[in-house]
């Protein structure tokens, strides 16, 4: 006798202009609300993390699903990882509705996408949700197996310790950290790293947190002068490292800025992109968040290949960062416009004659789990 569960996801497809795919995934039994979104798959399968988060309403996590989606579209396509652009949202409390059947249920509609989508630890999900999601699935990556490519950070890190370089360079005319100074907002995993490696380079930091203690602890450790978390963004320095939340750079902040580039790792830091103009007016230079931070991205990636993950093909790619920043910069210098919209055209080019498109199909480790 065979016993058959009844599935009681659904799946509804919405139509929105610009996307290729976006879908309602809702089921009754586990509580499931959920929306993937597949925003440009020209390069290859959409690989995107998994944000649960307690929205609002509906019509919120779609509008941060679709803009998270495109930003992965371009942060893919200019890290050349061969992949496409798609997230996905968990309307749910991390904290206290995550449950078993929930991850289950969300897996199941994964599935059902056939591929076309591939999900990863994002904020509010964890890597052990990633275990449990791969129960129903195998488009999960960052597992911890022996193939994997394990934790982003030091990647992300040594990117955006790069970004610093090529702003450096640009500004200075030498890229050498020494005697410059640099401020950091957030001392999370990506920022206390870089605060280390910028401490044996030679710079000069001023930190903050809003976390009191770890602010403290790495002042302390790396002799940083420590920043109230209201002043970071207008310390006067060469380097505004922005390393905690997005949307730190809005008209407000930019009038107060004392510092002569931007380079660090948060996601979406332009409030909007007009933001980016107001920024080349002032003269400070931008390092493109989504091209500085894709060390993590590009990190993961290295574990699609049949061998598994390779950390130094990794690390090479991730050190040409500084190289793919400085050609953005001469872009926008040759067009006069700012180095966000260089990012921006020179992601269209490579969609639109798909530069970078995935030759070699994926290879998901899930049986060495
Ligand atoms: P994290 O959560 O480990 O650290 C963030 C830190 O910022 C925390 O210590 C927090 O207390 C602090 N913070 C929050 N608000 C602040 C404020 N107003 N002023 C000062 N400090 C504040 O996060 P992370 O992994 O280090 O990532 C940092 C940023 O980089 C995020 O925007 C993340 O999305 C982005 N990013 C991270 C990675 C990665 O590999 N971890 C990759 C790409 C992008």
């Amino acid at each position: 006798m065979t016993l058959t569960v009844e599935d009681t996801l659904t799946l509804e497809e919405i139509v929105v202009s610009g996307y290729e795919k976006v879908v309602k995934a809702t089921d009754a039994k586990s509580g499931l609300q959920a929306l993937i979104c597949l925003h440009n798959t020209a390069m290859g399968p959409a690989l995107g993390g998994t944000r649960i988060y307690p929205y609002a309403s509906i019509d919120a996590a779609l509008n941060d699903v679709m803009r998270l989606a495109k930003g992965m579209t371009y942060k893919s396509a200019l890290a050349n990882t061969g992949l496409g652009g798609g997230k996905s949202v968990i309307i749910a409390d991390p904290k206290k509705d995550k449950t078993e059947e929930l991850l289950l249920s969300f897996g199941r509609a994964v599935h059902r996408l056939e591929g076309g989508y591939i999900c990863a630890e994002d904020s509010g999900s964890t890597t052990a949700d990633m275990m449990v999601i791969r129960k129903a699935t195998p488009y999960v990556v960052g597992l911890p197996h022996k193939k994997s490519s394990g934790d982003p950070a030091p990647f992300t890190t040594w990117g955006t310790y790069r970004g610093i370089q090529s702003v450096l360079k640009r500004i200075n005319g030498d890229s050498d950290i020494r005697n410059s100074t640099v401020a950091i907002q957030g001392l999370g995993s990506v920022g206390a790293k870089l605060a280390e490696l910028l401490f044996w380079a030679g710079a000069k930091l001023i930190v903050s947190d809003i976390d009191k203690e770890r602010a403290e602890h790495i002042a302390k450790r790396f002799g940083a002068r420590l920043c109230a978390p209201e002043e970071i963004l207008s310390a006067e320095c060469d380097v505004l490292a922005p390393c905690a939340m997005g949307g730190v750079i809005h008209p407000a902040s930019i009038a107060r800025m004392r510092c002569r580039a931007i380079a660090g790792c948060a996601n979406n830091q332009l409030l909007k992109d007009t933001d980016a103009d107001e920024l080349m007016k002032r003269g400070i230079l931008y390092a493109p968040d989504f091209v500085i931070n894709a060390g993590g991205l590009i990190n993961v990636t290295e574990e699609l290949y049949l061998d598994g993950y390779n950390p130094v093909q990794a690390q090479e790619k991730v050190h040409g960062l500084y190289d793919q920043l400085m050609m953005i910069y001469d872009i926008a210098e040759q067009n006069r416009f700012s180095t966000h919209t260089a990012a921006v055209a020179l992601g269209d080019y490579r969609l639109k004659y798909q530069l970078g498109k995935r030759q070699i199909p994926i290879r998901l480790h899930h049986t060495d789990v």
